[in-house]
């Protein structure tokens, strides 16, 4: 039995039509079928979901009309989960098991729903395929032979092969929104302070953000909903009050102004996925919505900024992983070249890689030359987001340049690789919010996606559109080929 949405399925258990049991038994077959060649999930939390879904059923009263009562959801492997191995997909964490959750599971939990396990990703969250996995690679569940996308690919995988309805994500430079889109479904990245950070494994902390992937956007703004707030375990977490997410889901696009900064898609951005592009704005114009010009003038530069900032960041968060601390640690008597031989076989290439750039662009020499000059653009890059927003209520790109890629295919290319945040990074820089949304398929039947980025902390606006562009196609509603 294949799994319906997160919405549906709390309406089936908040009804007593079926039991949290039920459902997350279903949920926990189709993992053990699907997941054999797709390989999303790290670790499955069997046991402990049955005995959470069987304490629920048996307090009924008490969680009926919790939001996400009785929802399966899974968890990226960087957000941290009381007694269940966590690894970030690194040797160097692969024994790991935190004392403490995530802020972000603890509220999925107290929703109602039930982790059924942790999700593949690039190691530290550090890639666009999911090939960064120290523990092998995800497969898209659309073509085998594919990468799902990243870091967040086996999230995106889990819930496109309907292992699960909603998952967890983090997103750093575009790894909700891309491998949503390469895997057919909505990923959500929400404004920078919207969500709390505590317990996300960190790689570059002025960017990161969790967000959820589900099936729709109904889904996403309900997700939302649970996860947003306040927290003072961290101090970057945002006072701004929730809005009603779902309640702003009114399938109506009248009058909003959609700019479309044309001139990115000039080059290097597969032409099946500006032909789905342009078809999107189409629908959307129909719904009575306006597309309007807009220029970002600087975005050609957001991916070398963003590359610096990241690398910058995660050089000196990567830090603490030493062997003393956490994890793996490699065998010698002296300190130092204990230090040493830990990072060198705990850490893979990526990371090293990154770390070793970040540590050279912070480096006394370099500083103003590159992390100052980066910091620099980084503003210019807002400054031309908050232009766009004098005229436009949300802008419109594709998510990515390309539908899904080969596994194998950049990996001996870091650059290209890199690439393929060209959409999304700059959401990340600019702190805004921003959606990917299903919008056709390429002729091989690859599922392609829509970005939308709202104002920070308009999430509602984005939404909206989102759903109304979503009611009208029903993209998500195509499963993958049969696994
Ligand atoms: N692909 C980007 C990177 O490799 C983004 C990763 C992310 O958002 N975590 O850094």
């Amino acid at each position: 039995m294949t799994l319906a949405t997160a919405r549906e399925i709390r309406e089936a258990v908040r009804t007593k039509e079926r039991s949290a049991v039920e459902v997350c038994r279903a949920a926990l077959a189709r993992i053990d079928t699907a997941d054999r060649a797709i390989q999303a999930f790290r670790t499955v939390t069997a046991e402990r979901a049955l005995a959470r879904a069987a304490d629920i059923d048996s307090h009924h009263d008490r969680w009926r009309d919790a939001p996400l009562v009785g929802v399966p959801v899974a968890v990226k492997d960087n957000l941290c989960t009381r007694g269940v191995r966590t690894t970030a997909a690194s040797k160097i964490l692969e024994t790991f098991v935190p004392p403490y959750d995530a802020t972000a599971v603890t509220r999925l939990e107290q929703a109602g729903a039930i982790v059924v396990g942790k999700t593949n990703l690039d190691e530290f969250a550090m890639g666009s395929s999911t090939e960064n996995s120290a523990f092998g690679p995800t497969r898209n569940p659309w073509a085998l032979d594919r990468t799902p996308g990243g870091s967040s690919g086996g999230s995106a995988a889990a819930v496109a092969a309907r292992m699960a309805p909603l998952a967890l994500g983090s997103d750093t430079g575009g790894s909700v929104r891309q491998p949503a889109a390469l895997s057919g479904v909505v990923g959500l990245k929400p404004t920078y302070g919207r969500v709390s950070r505590y317990g996300l494994i960190a790689f570059a902390s002025s960017l990161d953000q969790i967000g959820p992937l589900s099936l729709t956007v109904h889904d996403a703004a309900l997700a939302l909903g649970v996860l947003a707030g306040q927290d003072p375990a961290d101090a970057t977490s945002a006072p701004d009050p929730p809005d009603d997410w779902t309640g702003a889901l009114t399938g109506d696009a009248r009058g909003a102004r959609i700019g479309v900064p044309w001139r990115m898609l000039d080059s290097g951005v597969d032409p099946e996925v500006v032909r789905a592009f342009r078809a999107a704005l189409e629908v959307l114009a129909g719904r009575g919505a306006r597309i309007i010009d807009i220029d970002l003038p600087q975005a050609g530069q957001a991916i070398p900024v963003y590359y610096l900032v990241a690398t910058a960041e995660a050089s000196s968060n990567l830090a603490r992983y030493d062997g003393v601390r956490y994890g793996f640690r490699a065998r010698e008597d002296s300190l130092a070249v204990m230090y040493r031989r830990t990072r060198a076989a705990g850490f893979g290439a990526e990371v090293k890689r990154r770390i070793i750039l970040g540590t050279y662009v912070l480096s006394a020499g370099y500083y103003d030359a590159y992390y100052v000059k980066a910091q620099k653009v980084r503003t210019l890059i807002l400054r031309d987001y908050e232009t766009a927003f004098e005229r436009a209520d949300v802008v419109a790109m594709p998510t990515s340049p390309t539908p899904a890629f080969a596994l194998g295919e950049r990996l001996a290319d870091p650059l290209q690789m890199y690439l393929a945040d060209v959409f999304t990074v700059s959401a990340n820089l600019a702190g805004l919010p921003a959606i990917s949304v299903p919008c056709g398929f390429t002729a091989g039947q690859l599922p392609i996606g829509l970005q939308l980025t709202g104002r920070r902390f308009d999430e509602s606006t984005m939404l909206r559109i989102a759903d109304a562009y979503e009611r009208e196609t029903g993209w998500w509603k195509k499963e993958p080929p049969a696994i």
